[in-house]
C-alpha cells in the first residue's frame, strides 16, 4: 500500500484533487447552502487561473517539491523524528496536529502583519464562497506556505508517506471548508466540534472585519476555541451575510490581472485584524470611525507640520488669545525680533512696537480683527536691541466651535530690505524732482542778473498774445538798451560791465512790480519789459521813469557820449493784439522805436507810432 502510494504520488494527488472538486462542485450545485451573487463561470476561471499559475510558478521557483524534501530528509536522516523510535501511525497523528497548529498560526499572521495581509486579501476578496474559493491564493502566499512546510518537514523529519497523505488531506480540506454545500444542521453542529466546517469557515470570509478575524482554523476546529478566535455565526446570519472585502468589490480588482496585482496596490489601511474585538456591526463601524479619525488626525498633523515648517522658514508667526496676549511664537519671530520665546509669551505685541505708527493705526487694526475680519498691512516693528524692521503682516481671527473668536493668528513676512530700498528710491526721487525744478527754473532765469531770460520772455510774450487777442486788452513791450556799453566794457573791464548790467537790471525791476509784469534780459545789454493792460500814456510814463531810474543810479560812464553816467535808451510799443498778431512784429516795432531813440541822441524814450 505504502509502496503503491510512493510510486503513484503524483497521480494519486491529482486524482483526489479532481475527484474532490467534482464531488463538491456537484454537491453545491445540487444542494447549495447560499445563492451565489456573481457569475460562477468568471469566478471559476479566475480562481482556477490562480491555482494553475501558482502551481506553475512554485514549480519554476522552487526546484524541489514537498515530497522531494521529505525524500531528501529521509536520505540524510535529518530532523527530530529520524532519531527516535515511534510507530508510523503515532507520528502521523502528531505531525497532523503540529502541522495544523502551525497553519493556524501562519494564517493568523497573514491577517496580523500588513505585508502578509497584502497577499492574503486576494483570497478574501472573492465575492462568493464556494469550492473554487479554496483554490484562490496568490502565488506568493502559496510559496510562503510551502517554505514553512519545508522547514517543518526538515526539522521534524516527516516521512514521505505522511507528507503525501497530508498534502492530499490539506488539498481536500481547503476545498471542503470553502464549499457552498448544505449539510444537515445537527450533523454540522456536531462535526464542528472536531473539524472546521464550511459554515464555520464562511464566517471568516465575512465583509465585517470583526468576523473576518475569527475562525482561522484550517482543519482542527479546536484551535479557534482554544485561542479565543472562535465565532459561531455571522451577525447577519449564514444566508444574510456578505462575502468579500470592502476595498475590492470593483470589476477591475476581480479579474485575473487585478488579483495578481492586488498585493501591490497601495492602501492596507484598516487591515482586518484591527477590529477583531468588536461584537457587532455598530461597534465595528464606531471602531472604524474612530480609527479613521485617528488616521485623519495623524495625516493632518503631518500635513500641518510640513505647512508650518514651510511657513516658518519664511514667515514670522504668532498666535494671541482674544485679549491680544501672545500664546505662541515661531522661531522666525524670535529670530527677527531678537526676543526669546519665553520673553514673548504672555506679553502683547506692544513689546515690539516701534512708535513709527500712530495710535489710530493700531486702533483700526484692532477693531478690524475684533470684528472678525482679516487685517493686512505693512508694519514697522522694533527688535529687542532697538533696530527697526518692517513686516508685511496678515492677522486672521480664528473662531472656536461656539463661533466666538478664540485666537488671532498673525503671519508676517520681513520686508525690511524692500522697505529700505523703497524709502531710498523715494528719497532719490524727491531729490531728483527738486533738482529738476531747479534746472527748470534755471533755464528760465538769466544767471547774471537773476531776472527772466530770453526763453521766459518769449514764452510769456506768446502766451500774453494768445490771451489778449481773445480779451481785446492792450499789451505793451519796451526794449531797453544800455548806451555805449561797448565803451563801458573797454574802459572799466568786463567784470565791471557785468556788475553794471546787474545794477541796471535791478533798477529796471524796481519799476515793474505788478503781477503779470515781466522784466527780462533780452540779450547782451538789452532788456525787454512786457506789461499787460496799460494804456499808451501810462506806458510812456513808466518808460520814462525807468530811464530816469537808471540815470539816477549815477554809475559813472566816462565813455558815453550821451551822459557822464550809465544811461539807457528805450523803445516802446503798445498795441491791441489781433488774432494774427505775431510776437516778431511787436518786437520789430519796439526795436524801431529803440533805434530812433538811439539815433536822436540816446538816454531817451521813443514810442512806436
Ligand atoms: P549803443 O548801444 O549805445 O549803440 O552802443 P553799444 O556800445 O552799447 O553798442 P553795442 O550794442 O554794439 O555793444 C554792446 C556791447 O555790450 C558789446 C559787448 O561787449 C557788451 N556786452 C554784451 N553782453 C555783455 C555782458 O554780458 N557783459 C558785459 N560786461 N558786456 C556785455
Ligand atoms: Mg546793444
Ligand atoms: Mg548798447
Amino acid at each position: 500500500m505504502i509502496e503503491y502510494i510512493y510510486h503513484n504520488e503524483a497521480s494519486i494527488r491529482l486524482g483526489v484533487f479532481l475527484g474532490a472538486i467534482a464531488l463538491l462542485a456537484l454537491w453545491e450545485w445540487r444542494w447549495p447552502k447560499r445563492a451565489l451573487t456573481q457569475s460562477k463561470l468568471k469566478r471559476w476561471l479566475n480562481n482556477i487561473g490562480l491555482v494553475v499559475t501558482s502551481t506553475l510558478l512554485v514549480r519554476i521557483i522552487v526546484p524541489i517539491t514537498l515530497v522531494g524534501t521529505a525524500y531528501f530528509t529521509e536520505q540524510y536522516h535529518l530532523g527530530y523524528a529520524n532519531h527516535i523510535e515511534m510507530p508510523l501511525w503515532m507520528e502521523a497523528v502528531m505531525v497532523f496536529i503540529l502541522m495544523d497548529l502551525i497553519i493556524y498560526f501562519q494564517h493568523t499572521m497573514f491577517h496580523v502583519l500588513p505585508v502578509m495581509w497584502r497577499f492574503h486579501r486576494v483570497h478574501h476578496s472573492d465575492l462568493d464562497f464556494d469550492v473554487s474559493t479554496g483554490l484562490r491564493f496568490h502565488p506568493i502566499e502559496i510559496l510562503l506556505s510551502m517554505v514553512l512546510k519545508m522547514v517543518l518537514i526538515i526539522t521534524w523529519g516527516v516521512p514521505v508517506i505522511i507528507v503525501i497523505l497530508f498534502e492530499v488531506v490539506l488539498n481536500f480540506m481547503s476545498m471542503f471548508t470553502h464549499s457552498n454545500i448544505q449539510l444537515n444542521e445537527r450533523f454540522e453542529r456536531l462535526l464542528r466540534w472536531f473539524i472546521v466546517t464550511p459554515d464555520m469557515h464562511r464566517v471568516h470570509h465575512s465583509i465585517q472585519e470583526n468576523e473576518t478575524n475569527s475562525n482561522f482554523g484550517f482543519f482542527i476546529s479546536l484551535w479557534d476555541r482554544l485561542f479565543g478566535t472562535y465565532r459561531a455565526i455571522p451577525e447577519a446570519g449564514h444566508l444574510g451575510m456578505t462575502i468579500g472585502l470592502n476595498q475590492f468589490r470593483d470589476k477591475n480588482s476581480q479579474n485575473f490581472r487585478g488579483l495578481m496585482l492586488m498585493p501591490f496596490y497601495s492602501g492596507i489601511r484598516g487591515y482586518a485584524i484591527n477590529y477583531r474585538d468588536t461584537v457587532n456591526a455598530r461597534e465595528l463601524a464606531q471602531a472604524k470611525e474612530i480609527a479613521r479619525q485617528h488616521e485623519e488626525k495623524a495625516r493632518l498633523a503631518i500635513e500641518l507640520d510640513s505647512f508650518l515648517q514651510a511657513i516658518g522658514e519664511h514667515a514670522l508667526v504668532s498666535v494671541t488669545d482674544p485679549a491680544g496676549i501672545i500664546i505662541q511664537a515661531n522661531d522666525k519671530f524670535c529670530e527677527i525680533s531678537g526676543y526669546g520665546r519665553d520673553e514673548l509669551l504672555g506679553q502683547d505685541h506692544r513689546i515690539i512696537n516701534s512708535g513709527v505708527h500712530k495710535k489710530e493705526f493700531f486702533k483700526e487694526m484692532w477693531e478690524t480683527i475684533k470684528s472678525g475680519r482679516k487685517w493686512s498691512g505693512e508694519v514697522c516693528n522694533r527688535t529687542k536691541d532697538g533696530r527697526y524692521y518692517w513686516v508685511d503682516s496678515a492677522i486672521v481671527p480664528v473662531r472656536g466651535a461656539d463661533g466666538e473668536i478664540e485666537r488671532f493668528v498673525s503671519v508676517r513676512v520681513d520686508i525690511t530690505q524692500r522697505k529700505k530700498y523703497e524709502l531710498g528710491i523715494e528719497k532719490v526721487n524727491r531729490e531728483l524732482t527738486s533738482a529738476n525744478m531747479q534746472l527748470e527754473e534755471l533755464s528760465r532765469i538769466d544767471s547774471l542778473t537773476g531776472i527772466a531770460n530770453r526763453r521766459q520772455f518769449d514764452e510769456m510774450l506768446h502766451s500774453y498774445l494768445g490771451n489778449m487777442s481773445r480779451s481785446g486788452s492792450l499789451l505793451t513791450l519796451m526794449l531797453c538798451d544800455v548806451d555805449h556799453f561797448k565803451n563801458y566794457n573797454d574802459l572799466y573791464g568786463h567784470q565791471a560791465g557785468d556788475e553794471c548790467l546787474r545794477n541796471v537790471a535791478k533798477s529796471i525791476g524796481l519799476n515793474f512790480t505788478r503781477a503779470g509784469d515781466i522784466v527780462a534780459r533780452y540779450g547782451g545789454e538789452e532788456f525787454a519789459i512786457v506789461l499787460p493792460n496799460i494804456r499808451k500814456e501810462t506806458a510812456m510814463m513808466l518808460a520814462e521813469r525807468l530811464r530816469a531810474g537808471v540815470e539816477d543810479m549815477a554809475l559813472e560812464h566816462k565813455g558815453s557820449a550821451a551822459a557822464k553816467v550809465v544811461t539807457v535808451s528805450v523803445g516802446v510799443v503798445t498795441i491791441q493784439p489781433e488774432q494774427d498778431t505775431k510776437a516778431e512784429h511787436i518786437i520789430e516795432n519796439a526795436d524801431k522805436a529803440l533805434y530812433r531813440a538811439k539815433e536822436i541822441g540816446r538816454n531817451r524814450v521813443e514810442i512806436f507810432k
